[in-house]
């Protein structure tokens, strides 16, 4: 992995090109209600109406797109058990290519479903007793499978940059962006479309408050890692960014802030009753960190981009109820 390249701006138009006609192109939605209380013009992405529900799909689409045919052949793998495993899933169906998915064995029911009616062989692991990366290994060796990892792979990334390209290319002259952060392919990807198309805009990274890992890390200026942070944010619930999403995040981004698990189901409950679009926790960081980072908006035009909006009725129902 450390080998390969980083990514460029040219793989994000490279990208681009790959997924038109196959992602969708999101609409970019306003709420003046929002305007209002920030005192800012702000212009929303949603990728919670990507197909599949997340970003995710622009990256894992454009990674299986460029696997030579020997290797479509055989097949990808990945390990997740959320948006991840998904897209993987669904693009490996849409390339007409074999796909097996490891997950834990207590996923929810409907995602190893969900994963599964895309045409995935799901494998299941116990969380407690099975190392599921050796697990992933083993069979990708057996199986002569390439794994597709969730962020830290420049293909991934170039994949979900167009996110911002799109963005940009619609509302140009931001002055800042907003982007949730888990890995950081999300994040690094649009950093490297946004430097190309609007460096004059600052790029803000917002991580939960129970797990600003890469914060941590920008501050101590190498990657730092956490345990496992305990937040409402599952996509976002990750340890240590990447080898590669790092370097980028470093270079380029103007600044990272936080949300509360509270402040994510407060712009949760705006989305839903205010703009009526359904957004899944992790979806809702960059709204709150515009919301509570602490920065002066005012006066500014800001994009924010919704990741996703995959998440159960009954479980969004009691964040709402609390
Ligand atoms: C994966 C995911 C994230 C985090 O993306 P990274 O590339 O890991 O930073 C954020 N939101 C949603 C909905 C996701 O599925």
């Amino acid at each position: 992995m450390h080998s390969i390249a980083p990514p460029t701006f040219d793989d994000v138009t490279d990208a681009a090109r790959r997924l038109q006609g196959v992602a969708h192109r999101t609409p970019v939605l306003r709420s003046s209600t929002a305007d209002a209380q920030l005192g800012a013009q702000l212009f929303f992405k949603c990728e919670n109406l990507q197909r599949m529900g997340a970003f995710k799909f622009r990256g894992a689409y454009n990674a299986l797109s460029r696997l030579s045919d020997a290797q479509r052949e055989r097949g990808v793998l990945a390990f997740s058990s959320g948006n991840h495993a998904q897209a993987v899933a669904l693009s490996a169906r849409l390339l007409d290519m074999p796909a097996l998915i490891v997950m834990p064995e207590d996923a929810p029911a409907a995602k190893i479903a969900a994963t599964s009616e895309y045409g995935a062989q799901v494998v299941t692991f116990n969380r407690f007793t099975d190392d599921r990366e050796a697990i992933s290994r083993r069979l990708a060796e057996e199986r002569g499978m390439t794994l597709v990892p969730p962020f830290d792979h420049p293909h991934v990334i170039a994949g979900q940059g167009t996110v911002a390209l799109e963005l940009l290319q619609e509302v140009p002259d931001l002055d800042y962006l907003f982007v949730c952060l888990g890995g950081g392919g999300l994040l690094s990807g649009c950093l490297l479309a946004a430097q190309a198309l609007a460096p004059q805009c600052q790029v803000i990274g917002v991580e939960p408050a129970a797990g600003n890992d890469v914060q941590q890390s920008l501050r101590a200026g190498h990657i730092v890692r956490i345990d496992t942070p305990r937040t409402i944010a599952d996509g976002a619930q990750s340890q240590a960014p990447g080898e590669i999403t790092f370097p980028i995040i470093q270079r380029h981004v103007a600044d990272i802030v936080t949300a509360t698990d509270e402040q994510l189901v407060a712009a949760l409950r705006f989305y839903a009753e205010r703009m009526k679009i359904v957004v899944e926790p992790t979806g809702a960081l960059a709204l709150a960190g515009a919301q509570h980072g602490g920065i002066d908006l005012h006066g500014q035009r800001v994009g924010i981009v919704i990741s996703g909006g995959n998440v159960d009725m009954d479980r969004l129902s009691r964040f709402l109820a609390a």
